[in-house]
């Protein structure tokens, strides 16, 4: 017997919950549900995280979790209780198969579309630290780290070789972010030849959205960093019929959370006609987690036959008329149940290893030899250059060039780039035997201070021999 927490959510979620629930039942699967609240009712309790203490407690004893979708309701806070489970449980790996259906007509039908999307699920920009930098300019930091990169990569692969899949893509732009993306890219590339039964190759990102529309079958796996695997996961769902077949998990170390792709479409909410599919196949997903791979291939195979060969669907479907409702079609997918596809290559699916990670290695020589700091200011960059040279003509920096978003413009390149308000300014130690020190650090700020509103700094670091800041484009 399983225990599973179950969260029907909000809007369609009981709908969609309720007959993922009775179908799995009807398996034989034996499972304990903890039905537990989280999303809008909760919200309007003024709880801000959206998600119960009971909620929480009922999730770390069980490690798997059922939800139907949260909503995010104006007002009653402002962070998503979707994205707060997801941080709460550092479920790291957001994974979207995207694989043809039978009888779901879209132009790819007949081609044979079956990708995993593994995406990093607690990274990226979508730490969502963000600041405004000056009234009129916003940052957003982009957080990616090594282990962050090692722990999503050998999930992907290990996810490849449990549902037998030969190739897997590793989608980044690491051509523009060097270090970020760049980041993914390398360890992918540390990490591959311990699966040489997987051919790995990397793509970058933007391309990697042009295949898929173009040849989405050249495709197996593809491991990406969040907000690209938010993008494309999407673009994904839509090879394949839409977000009523679109399936997901969330999976950490040793938690699971399963759902499906879609909100929770309020306009439909008890009206017993939005398709319960995407949430299906998610359970179905769960099944074979907990090792039930002979219930999770009678569900799917029934799920199949209802749309391949009986040819029934809901409204988002077929239409008004002949849609039929989420309660008829879930009764439909039941007696189904023992049936079989004919032709339909199932997919030998072996339990999924998650992989533990090995203490990264520490780097052996690192100095720090200067400062950017950043100034918000009116002045045109000639201005700001010969005041700040003449600022600290007398301090142990010199000022080595400023850029306006990320394009040199003092020394002057030559070309008039257009500016806004805000400046990096790049000191180094004129004497770059040391490493820069606190107290020079509070000198040049002070002096800087004296004339200017300064925003932020960053040190501007040197691991092992190689430079850790990137230089702005025209810098030398
Ligand atoms: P949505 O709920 O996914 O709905 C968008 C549209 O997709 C619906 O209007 C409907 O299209 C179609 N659709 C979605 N699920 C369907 C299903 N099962 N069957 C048939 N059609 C389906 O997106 P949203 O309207 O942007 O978001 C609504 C709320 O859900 C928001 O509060 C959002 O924060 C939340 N949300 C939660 C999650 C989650 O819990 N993981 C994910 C996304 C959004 P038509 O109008 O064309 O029929």
């Amino acid at each position: 017997m399983h225990s599973v927490t179950l969260i029907y959510g909000d809007g369609i979620g009981p709908e969609v919950v309720g007959s993922t629930r009775k179908i799995i039942e009807a398996s034989g699967v034996k499972i304990n549900w903890d039905v537990c609240e989280a999303g809008a009712k909760i919200f309007e309790q003024g709880l801000a995280s959206g998600i119960p203490d009971k909620t929480i407690a009922s999730i770390k004893r069980n490690r798997v979790a059922l939800k139907g979708p949260l909503s995010t309701p104006v007002g009653y806070g402002e962070k998503s209780a979707n994205v707060t489970l997801r941080k709460f449980f550092e479920t790291y790996a957001n994974i979207r198969p995207i694989k043809e259906l039978p009888g779901v007509k879209t132009p790819y039908s007949g081609r044979g579309v079956d990708i995993v999307i593994v995406r990093e699920n607690v990274e990226d920009l979508y730490a969502g630290i963000e600041y405004m930098q000056t009234p009129s300019a916003a940052e957003c930091l982009k957080l990616i780290t090594r282990a962050g990169c090692e722990k999503i990569i050998r999930l992907a692969f290990e996810l490849a070789r449990s549902e037998n899949r030969k190739s897997i893509h590793c989608a980044t732009k690491a051509n523009i972010m060097k270090f970020t993306e760049g980041m993914m890219k390398r360890t992918f590339e540390e990490v591959a030849p311990e699966y040489p039964d997987i051919n790995a190759h990397h793509i970058i990102i933007d391309n990697c959205a042009h295949q898929m529309v173009r040849n989405p079958e050249r495709f197996e796996t593809i491991v990406t960093t969040n907000m690209n695997g938010d993008i494309i996961s999407d673009l994904g769902s839509g090879l394949v019929g839409g977000l009523g077949f679109a399936p997901g998990a969330n999976i950490g170390s040793d938690i699971a959370i399963f759902e499906a792709v879609h909100g929770s479409a309020p306009k439909y909410t008890g009206k017993n006609v939005i398709n319960p599919t995407a949430l299906i196949l998610s359970g179905i997903m769960m099944l074979r987690y907990l090792g039930e791979f002979e219930a999770a291939n009678a569900i799917e195979q029934a799920v199949l036959v209802t749309l391949g060969v009986d040819k029934t669907f809901t409204r988002d479907v077929a239409g008004n008329v002949n849609g039929i409702s989420t309660t008829a079609f879930t009764d439909v997918i039941i007696s189904n149940l023992g049936k079989r596809l004919d032709g339909y290559n199932a997919r030998d699916y072996k339990p999924i290893k998650t992989p533990t990670i090995a203490p990264i290695p520490m780097i052996k020589n690192r100095s720090v030899i200067g400062l950017d700091v950043f100034i918000e200011t009116s002045q045109q960059p000639q201005q700001l250059g010969e005041n700040l040279d003449k600022l600290v003509a007398n301090s142990d920096l010199e000022l080595k060039m400023v850029s306006s978003r990320g394009v040199i413009v003092y020394p002057s390149p030559g070309i008039t780039p257009s500016v806004g308000d805000f400046f990096r300014c790049r000191f180094f130690l004129r004497d770059q035997t040391s490493d820069l020190t606190h107290d020079q650090v509070v000198y040049l700020l002070s002096i800087i201070d004296q004339k200017y509103r300064w925003m932020h700094i960053e040190k501007l670091n040197v691991f092992d021999n190689e430079l850790a800041f990137s230089k702005a484009q025209g810098e030398d």
